[in-house]
């Protein structure tokens, strides 16, 4: 008889969870997965998936407009915003269907309710009240929207809801400068929406290359959104036909939706942690070692619940890790460095490395810098006012590239395989040799000229 129900518990049946549960249970481990919501987790429920469906919904209405210089005519083009909700829907909830039978494909059991720790082994489900004992318990339970303390937040909408909105207003106020809030500014906007994007800062894409923030604010002008910076909001009020927002410099601002997209934190809150011993930081994450062990010997955590880097693919690499590490003998450390990543805004961002300013700090005098900017050829015929950017940060005598980043369509494309040359160590001389593709957006990148400053 063994000592405990399961070798491994995973309590989050998201990106992570799910991929560390499914290779256990492949290696012949006993698994238990508990999950409180839809099977996906944030990515394909409430997050990546449906929001880049919703990109592309907006997409389409620059490009019918576009399609008029190409010789179409589209009349009375109309946008139905409960056929794009719906189809979305149908779509993620085909792909939670797939998550959940993964794990059943794979001998796991999944557990449709919420865990809560009793102690270092044990884990209590919500509902049902039954208590479960595994060997090692892995926390996967990701994040969420962060709300702050604003008079009449319970007003504001965060990114959770924007996929289920009964209608689409006529005005919508998002608040933030980051990835969800620009993601969302752009999506609205490119569904007809008079939006207006208020961000704290005075530039948006905190963190990001200086010009990429620049050239995304424009993009975010060119998209026919007011953006109003440093100001943060004090109180959403209700009226008869939507909100009042009063912003910290006492302006005022009419909307009919407010959506904060300001931050997401680990989800740790009532998970019971003190229980079993784990530690959490000031923000509330599962803190972890390079092989995201817990202070308690069994107890793993991965994803966004350890605020690492809070992506997709970065809580599969930790769970694909994790499993090396605990059940195949050969201890993995995950490499956070120079994973690339897209802003899906319109046109997308698409960034690997170190910024300009983060190169120059690590390397000083030794850092070179290539830049073009051009209108795509996609865009002339048609007038579209959006240009491509982009950015190659070298470093040393051999220039080896350490940052790329470009802001234009397909950028997310081309970054993937951009990803592999910063991974690789290759140099502004690898990238010279390489041939041109052409016409095309991404040759730009080989046939790149120093900045003259
Ligand atoms: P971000 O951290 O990117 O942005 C949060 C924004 O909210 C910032 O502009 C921040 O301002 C602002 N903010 C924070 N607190 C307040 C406050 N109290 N009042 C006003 N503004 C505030 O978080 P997101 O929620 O946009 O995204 C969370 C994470 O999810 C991202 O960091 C990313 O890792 C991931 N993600 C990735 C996507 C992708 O890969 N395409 C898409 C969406 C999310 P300030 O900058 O001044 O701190």
């Amino acid at each position: 008889m063994p000592k405990y129900d399961f070798d491994l518990f995973v309590i989050g049946a998201g990106s992570g969870g799910v991929r560390s549960a499914r290779l256990a249970a492949q290696l012949g481990k006993r698994v238990g997965v508990a999950e409180e919501s839809k099977p996906g987790g944030t990515c394909v429920v409430r997050g990546c998936v449906p929001k880049k469906f919703l990109v592309y919904g907006a997409e389409y209405g620059a490009s019918i407009e576009s399609a008029k210089a190409y010789g179409w005519r589209v009349d009375k083009a109309r946008f139905h915003w409960p056929t794009l909700r719906d189809s979305i829907q149908s779509e993620v909830n085909r792909l939670s269907g797939i998550y959940a039978s993964i794990l059943e494909k794979n001998g796991a059991t999944l557990y449709s309710e919420r865990a809560e720790f009793v102690d270092a082994h044990t884990v209590r489900l919500k509902q049902s009240g039954k208590k479960i004992t595994a060997e090692t318990i892995l926390i996967a339970v990701g994040g969420r929207p962060f709300m702050p303390d604003v008079k009449g937040i319970e007003h504001a909408i965060m990114s959770d809801d924007a996929f289920l909105l009964e209608t689409l207003p006529e005005r919508a106020l998002i608040i933030g400068g980051g990835y969800i809030a620009c993601e969302f500014a752009g999506i609205y906007a490119g569904l007809g929406v008079k939006t207006v994007q208020a961000y704290r800062g005075d530039r948006l894409l905190n963190g990001f290359d200086e010009d990429v923030r620049s050239e995304v604010g424009e993009a975010q002008l060119h998209n026919k959104i007011e953006l109003r910076f440093n100001v943060s909001p004090t109180e959403i009020k209700k009226t008869g036909g939507g909100y009042i927002v009063t912003f910290n410099d006492g302006t005022k601002i009419g909307t009919d939706m407010v959506f904060m997209g300001t931050g997401r934190m680990p989800h740790t809150l009532g998970l019971g942690l003190e229980n079993a011993g784990v530690k959490i930081d000031g923000k509330g994450a599962v803190i972890v070692d390079e092989f995201s062990k817990t202070n308690k010997r069994n107890i793993y955590a991965v994803g966004d619940v350890t605020n690492r880097v809070n992506l997709t693919p970065v809580a599969i690499r930790e769970g694909v890790a994790f499993v090396e590490t605990v059940y195949k003998g050969t201890p993995t450390a995950f490499d956070h460095e120079n994973i690339a990543s897209a802003v899906f805004t319109r046109p997308p961002v698409g960034s690997v490395g170190l910024s300009e300013a983060q190169a120059f700090k690590a390397y000083g005098k030794s850092v070179t810098v290539y830049t073009t900017k051009f209108r795509p050829m996609k865009n002339v015929l048609s007038g579209k006012p959006h240009q491509c950017f982009m950015k190659l940060i070298a470093e040393g005598k051999s220039e080896r590239v350490i940052g790329i980043h470009i802001v234009g369509d397909d950028s997310p494309e081309i970054i993937q395989a951009l990803g592999i040359c910063v991974k690789a160590g290759l140099t502004k001389a690898d990238f010279d040799r390489t041939c041109a593709v052409h016409p095309t957006l991404a040759e730009e990148i080989v046939t790149l000229k120093q900045r003259v400053i």
